[in-house]
């Protein structure tokens, strides 16, 4: 947007500049080697570990910044998904997503102990909620914990885990009670826990960097304090650990965005049909004035979000809505940005193909564009007049 943002501060621009150089140096001339490995390596979880992106709203006791800001969590997202390949944000955002219910739950051991580590990257931690059976109705999920003595035991699966396979931690959303969304609970389970296995889920379509697991959990055999919050009231933290989620993948699709109409705008200045150059002729100039609006509408309600949330709101319809729109954006985006580069577009290696490979799994993770339309439409009250 040419239109300076009410809202960046020297600080934001400071940390966006960081995190530019980062990826630009360290992240996107390995992206090649990094898919064909189908991780990235540990080093970048603790390089982006030191730039602080894992700490917001982290205690310093606990090894993060002691402070949150909704505005630098986007400008993250922004950069890490928008780097190249979004997979490079997915390798470490089982970390991203897992570490709010341990900082709000986990035991003051754990915090003390364990969690600085996972904010600084160096051990794994992963968000296991879907299952097999469902990722859409979490309040039907089947995972089960019984008490047993004063503990605990395990049972069911795990699908679709990323960082599932080299997380170290796991917050585990499981029944305790009764049928339904009041009988869910959560918990803090170790890798190492007797009874746990895990396997890949195989190839993908995209977020070829990152890694997603089903999870076994067979008879686990956990403590007391393996239960983080409140019993059966697990649903209500799952459900607001989603709106960070939701925040940062609509920030990631804004990042997604800006590459595409890099990418198209350098190859239509250059590439020359009808001895002219693409952008001289109209009807491709034009998909550039619609490109840049959907990535300012994007970016204009991301940071009113963003405002309100600092403003100590949530704002969970605007959250719902703007992640729908982003990913329908995105898709728009994406599919013009291809056909400007016409043929090019079809082959691997250009960064837009990239993009379109990853549309889908920010339209599906992390709530799906139905199921969001679905809060949003609940959350403003619409049928209730
Ligand atoms: C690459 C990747 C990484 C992921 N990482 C994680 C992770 O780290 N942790 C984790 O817990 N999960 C993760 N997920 C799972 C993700 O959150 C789920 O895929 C998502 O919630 C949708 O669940 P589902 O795939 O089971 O689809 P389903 O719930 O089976 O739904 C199928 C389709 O039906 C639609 N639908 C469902 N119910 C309704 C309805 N009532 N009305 C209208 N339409 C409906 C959905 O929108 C979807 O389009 C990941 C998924 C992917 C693909």
């Amino acid at each position: 947007m040419t239109i300076p943002s009410p809202f960046m501060t020297p600080e934001r621009a400071g940390f966006r500049d960081n995190l530019d150089r980062f990826f630009a140096d360290r992240v996107r001339p390995n992206i090649e080697t990094w898919e064909a490995a189908g991780r990235v390596p540990q080093h970048i979880h603790e390089d982006l570990g030191a730039l602080g992106v894992f700490g917001f709203g982290v205690p310093e006791a606990y090894g993060g910044l002691g402070f949150d800001d909704p505005f630098l969590r986007c400008d993250y997202a922004e950069r890490a998904f928008g780097c190249g390949a979004s997979g490079v944000a997915a390798a470490v955002g089982g970390r991203v997503i897992s570490i709010g219910p341990m900082v709000q739950f986990a035991p003051e051991p754990f915090k003390r102990l364990i969690l600085p580590e996972i904010v600084a990257g160096r051990i794994g931690s992963a968000l296991a909620i879907t299952e097999p059976g469902g990722g859409s109705d979490v309040a039907a999920l089947s995972t089960r914990a019984d008490r047993r003595g004063d503990g605990w035991v395990l049972n069911g699966c795990k699908t679709f885990i990323t960082g599932g396979m080299e997380a170290d931690w796991f917050v585990v959303g499981a029944r305790t009670g009764k049928p339904g969304l009041a009988g869910i609970s959560l918990f803090l389970v170790p890798a190492g826990v007797p009874g746990f296995s895990r396997s890949s889920i195989g190839d993908k379509m995209g977020w070829l960097c990152s890694d997603q697991a089903t999870l076994y959990f067979e008879d686990c055999t956990l403590p007391e304090d393996a239960l983080i919050g409140p019993e059966n009231k697990g649903f209500l933290a799952i459900m607001g650990n989603f709106n960070y989620e939701r925040l940062s993948m609509t920030a990631g699709c804004l990042g997604m965005m800006r590459l595409c109409y890099a990418s198209a705008l350098g190859w239509a200045r250059e590439r020359r049909t009808f001895g002219r150059r693409l952008i001289e002729h109209q009807a491709i100039a034009h998909k550039f004035a619609e490109i840049s609006a959907r990535i300012d509408l994007t970016e204009a309600y991301l940071e009113r979000i963003c405002w309100d949330i600092s403003q100590g709101r949530m704002p969970v319809a605007e959250i719902s809505k703007a992640k729908v729109q982003a990913t329908k954006a995105l898709e728009y985006v994406a599919s013009e940005a291809m056909q400007i580069f016409g043929g090019a577009a079809y082959l691997r290696g250009n960064p837009v193909e990239r993009v379109w490979r990853e549309i889908k799994v920010m339209a599906i993770g992390g709530g799906s564009e139905e199921i969001l339309r679905d809060l949003a439409v609940r959350q403003m009250g619409l049928a209730e007049a």
